[in-house]
């Protein structure tokens, strides 16, 4: 598929995976992804299994590491807390921000998230910012609105070059784990939308450059339609990402 960008499709495991599970499932993607080229492929352990995933893709050139949030302190007394340093001495690259499972049940702001977002780039590690909108957002007329408030609030503060190296992923809240995706006409319009956002924010050459996930329920039979939109960069998986045959066939397909 000929992109403007980069495709960069990411795992996000969650709360899933002992470490036994996560090297089973991370060595089957080796296998089945050895001669896939051309996009950036990303898997997000739980920090548990952070360290053993780490040493297992050393050898596999075309995947990359994730963490799954991290705190936007850099050390100190937070206790159960994750600091970027701490991530990079696994190689992680990424660090998945802002998800709305961490916007609802631990009550994360755009600022908090925009904290993160800077700390992350302070140590070199790219986020992928997530915003989306809630079903009765959307039933209310409130996306575009919503999606504003978000994507100013939770990439605040950020410099044009750190913003080229970061990932937003648009989850429409109600296609998360739902079964529900977005038709091609909701995600392409809601990610222009968001590309103008950042054009007003940074600038044209700026919001060119940036790379927009889309995440929500992606599965092997729709990731090809929704990668192919032209301001659709990639997806964030959940679900489909916990199985070698579903992940690695969404990333062949999208290709
Ligand atoms: P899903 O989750 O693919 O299971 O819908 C996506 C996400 O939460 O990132």
């Amino acid at each position: 598929m000929d992109k403007e960008r980069k495709l960069i499709i990411a795992g996000n495991w969650k709360m899933n995976k002992t470490v036994a599970e996560a090297l089973d499932l991370v060595n089957g993607l080796k296998r089945e992804l050895a001669n896939v080229k051309d996009v950036d492929i990303v898997v997000c352990p739980p920090f548990t299994a952070l360290c053993e995933v780490s040493k297992s893709i050393l050898s596999a050139k075309n995947l990359s590491l994730g963490a799954q949030n991290m705190s936007e302190q850099n050390m100190g007394a937070y206790t159960g807390e994750i600091a970027a340093q701490m991530l990079k001495e696994f190689s992680v690259r990424y660090v998945i921000l802002g998800h709305s499972e961490r916007r609802m049940c631990q009550a994360e702001s755009d600022e908090l998230i925009a904290k993160k977002a800077r700390a992350a780039h302070a140590a070199s590690l790219k986020p992928i910012v997530c915003v989306g909108e809630t079903l009765t957002e959307r039933e209310a007329g409130r996306m575009e609105k919503v999606l504003e408030t978000q994507v100013h609030g939770s990439l605040a503060g950020l410099t044009k070059d750190q913003m080229i190296e970061t990932v937003v992923a648009y989850e429409p809240v109600w296609a998360i784990g739902t079964g529900k995706t977005a038709t091609s006409q909701q995600a392409q319009e809601a990610h222009a939308f968001i590309r103008q956002l950042l054009v007003k924010m940074f600038d044209d050459a700026v919001a060119r450059k940036v790379r927009i996930q889309y995440g929500g329920s992606v599965k092997p039979a729709n990731a090809r339609e929704l990668m192919s939109l032209p301001d659709v960069d990639g997806a964030l998986v959940g679900g489909a990402s916990l199985e070698v045959r579903s992940f690695a066939d969404i990333i062949k397909n999208s290709i």
